[in-house]
């Protein structure tokens, strides 16, 4: 039986030329090598997944290599470097600093730290996760790490620097690793899947690297699950589904039905949803995802979409404006927060979806006011109530307009439309009047739709 090793650790850097981004950090780490000014200790903090015990590893194996190249790279042929790769050397030690916490391991630790290295140069313990450690074991680690014994380095990873002793912080030189972006997480993917002679799609790459969320393990654990578990080629469409998205195609629907004004679409598109299984809460992720691109798109800010996802957009932003987008984002705002606590997940999904549809009729009240601020200018004839009302193809049916609360003079004493025995208005010109109109119908709908009783 062969021994399947797992593409994080297969694709490992092994040198700094690998190591993808951190660029500053990589730098002094090799000019510490080239220059031999290497500290007693160095604290890489940073979230999963960014390469903090990689870059000890391989800086460890680096200082003890016995052919180091002339750019501070490890040789990773001599005795040194294949016992640190294969996690088997006795001068660079490796410790959990979760479940070996206690003041009695680093007791034993600082016994162990005086004995000379058996072959390198330098005796490295290597810290994952030392925050964990308890403030009796950081107390009795800052002696040593105060005076250490000749040779003996300590590299320290955590996740949550500001839970390290600030006396242990101040020993240490501190790098703070940055999450990963997504063209570099893609890039990294696509070589792994050239590397393994495997066809994926590019847009599946894409949405591994952004559900893996700026992790190089995690993006690569994704690709590992994906190449296993899917015939070849693999799509976005297969991807999607192994993690649990909505694929694209309900989200377009969505566009469909906003742009017809079809309420119904509610219903069906969260019928699918449900009986497809996915999880409600990462469609509307999903969802706020699309319309986020969207928004971007007509902003003239998108960076992140290949050639055909670009002009896939391009024409679903067609659909919106602006202020229709900001106004969806607004309201998948709430419901990404709440929807956890709700019982009934497809039908909260329903009354997102009917809202985000309904929605394309409501006017954000910004441009209502600045229109009622404008109409205020137009020196406004209470005569312009005979007026017969316009229809408006894009209103739902004119609803009983109340006494709207923001008080121009028009409004105030506005009565449905037409009132026989008054004269015609003469002060406002008709295009005038068709706004004004169109303002108290919008406002009526904006209010019903907004105001909380
Ligand atoms: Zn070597």
């Amino acid at each position: 039986m062969t021994s399947y090793q797992i593409l994080s650790r297969k694709y490992r850097p092994q040198t700094f030329d690998e190591v993808v981004e951190q660029s500053p950090v990589v730098t002094t780490l090799r000019n510490a090598i080239l220059h031999d000014r290497i500290s007693n200790a160095y604290l890489f903090c940073g979230t999963r997944g960014t390469g903090k015990t990689t870059l000890a590893r391989l800086f460890a194996k680096a200082i003890n290599c016995e052919h180091r190249t002339d750019a501070g790279n490890p040789c990773n042929q001599c005795s040194s470097c294949t016992e640190v790769t294969s996690g088997h050397s006795l001068d660079v030690l490796e410790i959990d600093g979760a479940s070996n916490r206690g003041i009695d391991d680093i007791r034993e630790l600082n016994e162990n730290a005086f004995y000379a290295p058996t072959h390198g140069r330098c005796k490295i313990y290597i810290i994952d996760e030392v925050h964990m450690l308890t403030k009796e074991a950081f107390n009795a680690l800052l002696k040593t790490l105060e005076e250490p014994p000749k040779n003996v380095k300590f590299f320290f990873a955590t996740t949550e620097p500001h839970k390290v002793l600030p006396t242990i912080i101040s020993r240490c030189q501190r790098f703070d690793l940055k999450r990963l972006s997504l063209p570099s997480i893609a890039k990294k993917l696509r070589s792994i899947a050239d590397d393994q002679d495997t066809q994926i799609e590019e847009e599946a790459l894409a949405l591994i690297a952004k559900k893996a969320d700026g992790s190089m393990r995690d993006a690569e654990s994704l690709l590992d699950q994906a190449l296993c578990s899917l015939t070849t080629p693999v799509t976005y469409t297969d991807v999607a589904s192994m993690v649990g998205i909505a694929s694209k195609d309900l989200l377009l629907q969505i566009d469909t039905a906003f742009e017809k004004g079809d309420l119904g679409a509610a219903f069906s598109i969260a019928h699918e949803v449900y009986s497809q299984g996915k999880d409600i809460p990462n469609f509307i992720e999903g969802i706020a995802e699309h319309f986020r691109t969207i928004l971007m798109c007509k902003l003239g800010t998108v960076s992140h979409l290949s050639s055909a996802e670009m002009a896939l957009y391009e024409s679903q932003a067609a659909m919106y404006s602006q202020n229709q987008c900001l106004a969806i984002l607004d309201l998948l705002n709430t419901p990404l927060l709440e929807i956890t606590k709700f019982p009934w997940k497809q039908i909260h999904l329903e009354m997102i979806l009917l809202s985000l549809l309904r929605s394309r009729t409501i006017l954000p009240m910004d441009t209502i006011l600045d229109r009622l601020e404008k109409l205020q200018h137009t020196d406004p004839s209470p005569a312009v109530r005979n007026e017969p009302s316009t229809p408006e193809p894009k209103t739902p049916e004119p609803q009983p307009v109340e006494k709207p609360p923001l008080p121009p003079k028009p409004t105030e004493n506005f009565s449905p439309p037409v009132q026989q025995d008054e004269k015609p208005a003469e002060k406002l010109s008709l295009s005038d009047h068709q706004k004004h109109e169109r303002i108290l119908r919008f406002t009526s709908v904006e209010l019903n739709g907004t105001v909380k009783k």
